[in-house]
């Protein structure tokens, strides 16, 4: 029943300072002339996607329409050890250097404000927040609402919005710190964890379960022949789909590979790379509210049945304003103790309306 399970939301307002702005100069590459000439000609000022606006979306509507069972704290920024844990020293100094300064990182996406390496410091501690309050039995499940996200972001390089990797930090500082031995990471961001997978590729103790729109796609890796390596082999599971999968084949996906599978390792906690830009809305893998709800119903009673509900959300992507915010507050609600209903199956009604639409214009009566 909603509000039977206490959930903790971490949200931090010095995240709100990592704000690069478009004015910046890109890198000089072809990307740049090409990006700038398409939005000079349609007239639209470019703004980095990846904004405060976020964050605040999710806050203000958690304000407006608030879930029985939810509190509030903050968090804390990530220690220089506990980031080291998944990042190299050299690559840590590198981003240390753009503390006060306007950069882009990766001639793609990635930049920086002033604000924005402490930002990332704060991200990936409240991350770890997030952890330590589901280890120490605080409550069940928490959900860290973090930016800049982390899941693209490697040992060695930031990537598509991603300085530090948030889910990789807090995932490491359980096995070191906090005494798990397995810890089941699911991502089901649109975008493959690219960053995640590369972090755990050969460590049997971390499984990542990523279900992502199958390349050609941002990043570009994640095939179902990803399966880990060395010790590792067999913990990585990548699910590629095609985009517009809907409701129906995310939730399958989870049934007949996720649940066996962590049935298998028996975590002693789950994670979740949580974006919300696979919302029908968002990047196009037409999921629904209803589906963030039921995929969470399942997760949910993953930890339950292996680690005494043992789980913590981790925000990564989601552009829609709208639906990043209802996306969130549906899978706040089955945190909460929401029994999730199964969701319509979304997509094969909008084709047989669009078949039926077509047979009255092709098919004289
Ligand atoms: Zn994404």
């Amino acid at each position: 029943m909603l509000g039977e399970r206490q959930v903790i939301v971490f949200y931090d307002e010095r995240m709100l300072a990592h704000c690069p702005n478009a004015d910046v100069p890109f890198l000089p590459g072809r990307l740049d002339r090409r990006v700038r000439e398409i939005l000079a000609s349609l007239k639209v000022k470019w703004t980095y996607p990846e904004h405060p606006g976020r964050l605040t979306a999710i806050k203000e509507l958690l304000e407006r329409a608030p879930i029985p069972g939810l509190r509030f704290e903050t968090g804390a920024p990530a220690t220089r050890e506990q980031l080291s844990r998944v990042h190299t020293t050299s690559y840590l100094e590198a981003i240390y250097a753009l503390r006060g300064r306007n950069a882009w990182l990766d001639v793609d996406t990635t930049a920086v404000s002033p604000g924005s390496v402490e930002a990332a410091e704060v991200a990936a501690g409240t991350a770890i927040a997030a952890v330590e309050a589901v280890v120490e039995g605080r409550a069940p499940t928490t959900c860290a609402l973090v930016r800049p996200p982390g899941h693209h972001a490697e040992p060695v390089r930031a990537r598509g919005f991603c300085l530090f990797n948030n889910t990789a930090v807090a995932a490491a500082h359980a096995r070191a710190a906090l005494g798990c031995k397995r810890v089941l990471i699911v991502d089901w961001d649109v975008h493959h964890g690219n960053g995640t997978q590369e972090i755990f590729w050969a460590d049997p103790n971390v499984m990542l379960f990523d279900t992502h729109r199958a390349s050609p796609f941002y990043p570009g890796s994640g095939m179902l022949e990803e399966v880990g390596g060395g010790l590792g082999e067999g913990t990585t599971i990548n699910v590629p789909l095609p985009g517009g999968s809907g409701d129906a084949a995310m939730l399958k996906a989870f049934r007949e590979i996720l649940v066996p599978a962590a049935d298998f390792f028996k975590p002693d906690l789950v994670l979740v790379s949580a974006g919300f830009d696979m919302h029908r809305f968002d990047l196009a893998l037409n999921v629904t509210e209803e589906g963030f709800a039921a995929l969470t119903g399942i997760v949910r009673d993953i930890a339950d049945r292996h680690c005494e509900g043992r789980l913590a959300m981790i925000l990564e992507g989601g552009y829609h304003l709208e639906s990043l915010a209802q996306g969130t507050r549906a899978v706040l609600e089955v945190l909460a103790g929401a029994e999730p209903a199964e969701p319509p199956e979304c997509g094969t009604r909008e084709v047989a309306a669009a078949a039926e639409f077509h047979r009255r214009a092709f098919i004289p009566e």
